[in-house]
């Protein structure tokens, strides 16, 4: 199958409200034009110089996604057109985000990540911490981000037991942030959850944002 008959499988198979982020790191300009051309426009990459060497080279109309860690030392290079940042774990990160949305006069899209997986490695933050970060009166001072919902990653695993329950449990923690501190912000609407091996599943348990890799360009070489 090609770049673009995935694409369109994917369109199909996904209800209008989810939003397909095409997750193109390691990937070539031509296969992301390969996207580009059958309309995709929304394109996630988790390394700071790789999606900067992007930018420049590709149409200017492309909305680009930051999905990985970002190191606070790295937010500059990034802060002039990224789109929205998934990747948000602590107050430290967010108030850096403020500080550069400010610098180049615009407000930068956020969510916060959660940790939802059974494993060790994966970043993001608890309920209780996501609660003292909004609590907080540095968060009340920053007006140069808005924070548009939340992400998080499944274990990695065949039990579909486990990850439906993972990704039902970001689902409460939208619904618990919603109530408590964004029941007046339509603007706090996304969940981003699901991937190549579990997006179906993200989607049946709410997910609002899909970010998509080698599903539409095929498996990475990393080298
Ligand atoms: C790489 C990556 C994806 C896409 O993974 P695939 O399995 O290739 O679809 C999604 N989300 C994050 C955070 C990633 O790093």
């Amino acid at each position: 199958m090609s770049i673009a008959e995935n694409i369109s499988k994917l369109k199909n198979e996904l209800e209008p409200g989810v939003c397909l982020v095409a997750v193109s790191k390691t990937k070539s300009n031509e296969a992301i034009l390969a996207a580009y051309q059958v309309g995709q426009r929304v394109f996630g990459e988790n390394k700071v110089q790789e999606l900067s060497r992007k930018y420049d080279e590709l149409p200017k109309d492309i909305e680009w996604h930051f999905i990985g860690h970002l190191q606070t030392n790295k937010v500059k290079y990034i802060a002039p057109f990224v789109g929205l940042l998934h990747g948000i774990d602590s107050l430290k990160l967010l108030k850096t985000v403020d500080k550069e949305a400010q610098k180049n006069n615009r407000t930068i899209r956020v969510l916060l990540q959660f940790h939802i997986a059974e494993e060790e490695t994966k970043f993001g933050l608890d309920l209780e911490e996501a609660r003292e970060l909004l609590s907080s009166a540095e968060y009340a001072e920053m007006d140069a981000v808005e924070i548009c919902g939340v992400m998080g990653m499944a274990t990695y695993t065949d039990d579909e037991t486990q990850v439906r329950r993972e990704f039902h449990q970001l689902k409460n923690i939208f619904d618990q942030l919603k109530a408590e501190f964004f029941g007046d912000k339509d603007s706090f609407s996304e969940i981003s959850m699901g991937m190549s091996g579990d997006y179906q599943l993200a989607v049946a348990e709410g997910s609002t944002m899909v970010r998509v890799g080698s599903f539409i360009f095929g498996e990475r070489n990393y080298h």
